[in-house]
């Protein structure tokens, strides 16, 4: 199968967590059933799109506002859209409680996880216990860490234990200034931490975004990503086909990862390359950088 790459973001209307993390707005919400079905009925839909979309190459990865991977309906459709040729990787972020098992039956070329270490919800033993699950299925996956000043220690830790093949990533925790220091610090565990600790100035700047990557809603509603409103089309109309052109940014900053990698100036395609939407940095970048793991 051949066609030009699309990437694309979908979040269905899910918003309930079995985690209660206190710096997220969704920690151990409670979905009604009436919205758990429209979630299942949505994400359906989607995967049919999926695979009657042949004539593009597509990645994707899920971004639900709750944890997804509890749910039966996104570990199967996973598994049946990595079978599917045109489709280059499929994804999720997940924080990984949910047992692995299931990804025995996904082609592991394709389905691949963008997990996130959350300590105080699970202890490190269980989740290095996870990791060693997806390696020992051969499933591509990176870890993250949020890079709170109280997540350090257990960061460095995670670090040391992980297999040094695993990518480390750290997000910025959201109103926390960095001293140098503690920039100098994170950016020992994840050499790209420098990516995530300032917002990025791009309004007017070329960006993917809306080009040759969109953001999915539960009803079809296309974006260009999910950080500027407004729908440029939508997916079971086919509009979404006339909306995709050379976009510049209307926002002043783009300051999440699954944003920014599409700003056209900073090159990030080129440093993740096959692992954009899980967010693993490509094996090259080891190589440019010295060694990016420490272990
Ligand atoms: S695991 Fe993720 S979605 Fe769940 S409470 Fe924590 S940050 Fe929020
Ligand atoms: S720079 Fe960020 S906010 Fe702006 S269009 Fe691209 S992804 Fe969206």
């Amino acid at each position: 199968m051949s066609g030009p790459a699309l990437y694309v973001l979908y979040r269905g209307p899910l918003t309930s967590c079995n985690y209660d993390c206190p710096y997220c707005p969704f920690a151990k919400r409670v979905d009604p059933p009436e919205l758990l079905r429209a979630d299942r009925a949505a994400l359906h839909r989607f995967a049919d799109w999926v695979a009657a979309t042949i004539d593009r190459r597509l990645s994707i990865l899920f971004t639900p506002w709750g944890e997804g991977l509890t749910r039966s309906w996104y570990r199967e459709t996973i598994t049946r859209l990595s079978h599917l040729p045109h489709v280059d990787r499929v994804a999720i972020q997940t924080n990984l409680a949910a047992r692995t098992g299931w990804l025995a039956d996904a082609d592991r070329d394709t389905a691949a996880l963008w997990t996130t270490y959350h300590p105080g919800q699970v202890g490190r033993d269980r989740f290095l216990a996870r990791c060693r699950e997806l390696d020992a299925l051969g499933v591509r996956y990176s870890v993250g860490v949020v890079g709170l000043p109280a997540h350090l220690d257990e960061a460095r830790a995670l670090r040391a234990l992980l297999p040094p093949h695993v990518y480390l990533w750290v997000n910025a925790a959201d109103g926390h200034v960095y001293t140098a220091d503690e920039e100098a610090a994170w950016t020992a565990l994840d050499p790209r931490f420098g990516d995530s600790v300032r917002p990025h100035p791009s309004r007017g700047l070329p960006c993917h975004a809306g080009e040759t990557a969109i953001s999915v809603l539960g009803d079809g509603t296309v974006r260009r990503c999910h950080f500027v409103d407004g729908a440029i089309g939508n997916l079971y109309d086919g509009t979404w086909r006339a909306a995709l052109k050379p976009r510049t940014c209307p926002n002043v900053a783009c300051d999440c990862h699954i944003g920014y990698v599409h700003l056209k100036p900073l090159g990030l395609r080129d440093v993740y390359r096959d692992g954009l939407m899980e967010r693993v940095v490509h094996r090259a970048e080891e190589f440019t950088r010295g060694s990016i793991y420490t272990h």
